[in-house]
C-alpha cells in the first residue's frame, strides 16, 4: 500500500503561504501519496495553485449539506471548492468544540455523501495513557466515530495521541506499533476492507523522526501539523515514506 503524507495547516496560512503548495507540487514526490489541508479560506485558491499536482483537503465539515448554521462549511461546499478529502474528529475539534464521537460519525457520513475521502482522527490524552486506558479509549473512538460503511476507498484513520500533537514529544516506536496493531485488528474485525484501510500516525512528525516512524508496522503514512507549513520540511517527510 502506498503511504499517505497529509499536511494539516490548522489555522495557519494567508495568501502568501500558497507558494508552499506550488513548491510541493513542483517537487512531484512519487514514492507516496500526498495531501495538504489548508484553512477553508484558501482551499479554492490552493486547488488552482496546485495545478493538479497536490490534492487539497479540508480540516472539518458540518454534518448537513446546507442550512442555518452560521459560520459552518458543508462537505458539499468543500467539494465545490475543489477539495478531495476532509479531516474529521481532530483532537482540537473534540477539545475546543466539544465534538463527541457521535458528532464525528455524522461528519464522516456527510463527507462520504459528498464523495470526500475522510480522515477520522482518534487518540488518547496524557492522563488516559498514564492510567493505561489508551487501548480502550481508542477502541471506543473507533467504534463510535466510524460509521458502518467505512471502506478503504472512503476512510483513512489517523492515530494522534493528544499529548504528542504540537509538543515535540512522540511515543516510542513500540508504543506506536502497539496502537497501530490494535487499530488494525479493530478494523479487520469490523470492516471487509479493514486489512488495507490506511492508518496514519500523527503527532510531532518532522524530518528528523519521519524515517523511523514511517518504518513501523501498520503505519501507512503520517498526518503532519507544524512541519507541513514549509514545503522543504513536508517534502523531507514525504521523501522518508516507504516506496510503493
Ligand atoms: C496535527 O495537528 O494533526 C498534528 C499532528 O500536529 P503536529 O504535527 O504539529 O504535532
Amino acid at each position: 500500500m502506498r503511504q499517505l503524507i497529509a499536511g494539516n495547516w490548522k489555522m495557519h496560512g494567508l495568501s502568501a503561504q500558497l507558494a508552499e503548495i506550488e513548491a510541493i507540487g513542483a517537487a512531484r514526490p512519487t514514492n507516496c501519496d500526498i495531501l495538504i489541508c489548508p484553512p477553508a479560506t484558501l482551499i479554492a485558491r490552493a486547488v488552482e495553485r496546485a495545478k493538479g499536482l497536490v490534492p487539497i483537503g479540508a480540516q472539518d465539515c458540518h454534518a448537513e449539506a446546507s442550512g442555518a448554521f452560521t459560520g459552518d462549511v458543508s462537505a458539499e461546499m468543500l467539494v465545490d471548492a475543489g477539495a478531495v478529502a476532509v479531516i474529521v474528529g481532530h483532537s482540537e475539534r473534540r477539545q475546543f468544540h466539544a465534538e463527541s464521537d457521535a458528532a464525528v460519525a455524522q461528519k464522516a457520513r456527510a463527507a462520504w455523501r459528498a464523495g470526500l475521502l475522510t480522515i477520522v482522527c482518534v487518540g488518547e490524552t496524557q492522563a488516559e495513557r498514564d492510567d493505561g486506558r489508551m487501548l480502550e479509549v481508542v477502541a471506543r473512538q473507533i467504534a463510535a466515530s466510524l460509521p458502518d460503511g467505512a471502506t478503504v476507498q472512503n476512510t483513512t484513520i489517523a492515530y494522534e495521541p493528544v499529548w504528542a500533537i504540537g509538543t515535540g514529544r512522540t511515543p516510542t516506536a513500540a508504543q506506536i506499533a502497539e496502537m497501530h496493531g490494535h487499530i488494525r485488528k479493530l478494523l479487520i474485525d469490523r470492516f471487509a476492507t479493514g486489512r488495507t484501510m490506511r492508518i496514519l500516525y500523527g503527532g510531532s512528525v518532522k524530518p528528523s523522526n519521519a524515517n523511523e516512524i514511517l518504518g513501523i508496522a501498520d503505519v501507512d503514512g503520517a498526518l503532519v501539523g507544524g512541519a507541513s507549513l514549509k514545503a522543504a520540511d513536508f517534502l523531507a517527510i514525504a521523501a522518508a515514506a516507504a516506496p510503493p
